[in-house]
């Protein structure tokens, strides 16, 4: 088999590993073999999980040639280095949990490795997930392979640069404020975060709880839909996960359109969003009109709240979740004569630039006198932002628009400006306040070949609709996809 078979789809994968045509250890040789390659211009893994990964290959062969196995056994996957997996360090991509190897694995993680999965390896992310560029990680950041001078977007930039330079077929990613959606448009490949609940997260160390989410990348709307049906699903260890059952999203993949209703919403459209980024949307929902599509004007008017309710209520959450690295329990001590010095200590070494901002910001937003200010607040806003999205969606089955107000910037660009920063999500923040399901997929290319993100919003529990939507668009041909240049 052809050695570039890194450059495959799951879907084509699937078909050739239960022909026979391809072998697993050869799919994850070649996927190995790339990283080695192109690793040093990227940096898109903290840990590569070679020997282990071999290992699940021959596993995964000898189930393959029984026939009748799951739809991604013997696929070599990267995993966000924020799920929890066995025997593999797990670190956030923080100082603090540099050396810290978990004794079990999330759900998620224990559902893929029950298919038969490879791992090759543990992505590189923001710090804790806070950061919309991967570039506040403790091990360098991730550049973009469309330009290695660009960031690759974040948090989950290593598991989009992966699957963008062909590493591996897909990965794992979260997704709190954007961190699938926005690296996904960034580095040109799709990327979907489910539905709030739609998803077990036990295993996978928590941000936000009220906003994080578990999500795929992949090559294709196809790929993305496959790899959810298997992460999808109630979880006794998990509370928050929803029980509604699973559908067959790729069964959901019709290629049709026609009758569907989309909503465009005009704050979408903003001042100061690159003219590029605005033309190529404006010209994927063009062409869903064309398919027989009907485009509906809707409006979601709290949406220039979402970014400040959500630096509140996020960070909030995020100083509670964070309070366990105490230098105790988990990864780096530093000693100390007394036990406070001791978390003073562990924690001002352990913890990143970024994490200690939203630490103190979100202890500020919690603290007596200011909670009703600010917390209540921001709360209250988040009901109306739903309320806005319940309103749009009475009208309409899907909502379009832009993944993120510009292309990948270049490193260092807005590092000096946390609110620059910020305002990356701005498109994105609002879906994870209302918990609904959003799709990114590529839809353009910028001046300078940079790739351009639309987003599909859909109802909760709406993936069907946006995974066919999205499939639809792609399979019409109408955008010619660029390779990345790595
Ligand atoms: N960029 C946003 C933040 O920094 C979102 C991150 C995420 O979704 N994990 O909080």
């Amino acid at each position: 088999m052809a050695t570039d078979s890194f450059r495959l789809t799951i879907t084509e994968a699937r078909e050739l590993l239960r022909k026979r045509e391809l072998s697993a250890v050869e799919l994850t040789r070649a996927c190995l073999d790339r990283i080695d390659a192109v690793e040093p211009l990227l940096n898109s893994f903290i840990t590569v999980c070679a020997d282990e990964a071999l290992a699940q290959a021959r596993e995964a062969d000898r189930r393959l040639a029984k026939g009748g196995a799951p739809p991604l056994c013997g696929i070599p996957l990267a995993i966000k280095d924020i799920y929890a997996t066995r025997g593999v360090r797990t670190t956030c991509a923080s100082k603090i949990l540099e050396n810290f190897v978990p004794t079990y694995d999330a759900t998620v993680i224990a559902r893929l490795r029950a298919e038969g999965a490879v791992f090759v390896g543990k992505a590189n992310l923001d710090e804790f997930a806070m950061g919309s560029s991967t570039e506040n990680s403790a091990f360098g950041p991730t550049r973009n392979p469309y330009d290695t001078q660009r960031v690759a977007g974040g948090s989950s930039g290593g598991s989009a640069a992966a699957v963008a330079a062909d590493q591996c077929l897909g990965s794992l990613g979260t997704d709190t404020g954007g961190s699938i959606r926005e690296p996904a448009s960034f580095c040109g490949v799709v990327g979907i975060k489910p539905t709030y609940s739609r998803v077990s997260r036990f295993g996978i160390v928590a941000y936000a709880s009220s906003l994080d989410q578990v999500g795929p990348f992949g090559k294709t709307v196809r790929d993305c839909a496959i790899m959810l049906r298997s992460l999808a699903g109630a979880d006794p260890a998990d509370s928050t996960c929803s029980t509604r059952p699973v559908p067959d999203y790729e069964a959901a993949l019709s290629g049709e359109v026609k009758g569907m209703r989309i909503g465009v919403p005009k704050e979408f459209f903003v001042e100061g969003m690159q003219a590029d980024v605005e033309n190529a949307v404006r010209a994927a929902i063009a062409h869903y009109q064309s398919a027989g599509a009907r485009v509906v004007e809707v409006s979601l008017p709290h949406t220039q709240y979402a970014v400040a309710a959500y630096y509140l209520i996020a960070t909030a959450e995020a100083s509670a979740n964070l309070e366990r690295y105490d230098g105790i329990r988990y990864g780096v001590r530093v000693e100390a004569d007394n036990l406070l010095d001791l978390y003073r200590k562990t924690r001002a070494r352990g913890f990143g630039a970024e994490v200690k901002r939203r630490i103190m910001l979100g202890t500020f937003a919690l603290s007596t006198g200011y909670y009703d200010a600010y917390y209540l607040k921001a709360q209250k806003v988040r009901t109306l932002i739903k309320r806005d999205f319940d309103q749009a969606f009475a009208c309409c089955d899907l909502i379009a628009t832009p993944t993120a107000p510009t292309t990948a910037f270049r490193l260092g660009e807005k590092m000096s400006d946390p609110l620059q920063m910020y305002l990356s999500d701005i498109f994105t923040i609002s879906v994870n306040l209302a918990g609904l399901p959003g799709l990114a997929l590529p839809c353009g290319y910028d001046a300078e070949g940079m790739p351009i993100g639309l987003q599909l919003i859909g109802p909760a529990f709406g993936e069907e609709i946006i995974l066919r939507a999205g499939d639809a668009y792609e399979r019409s041909g109408v955008l010619t996809r660029k390779p990345a240049v790595v």
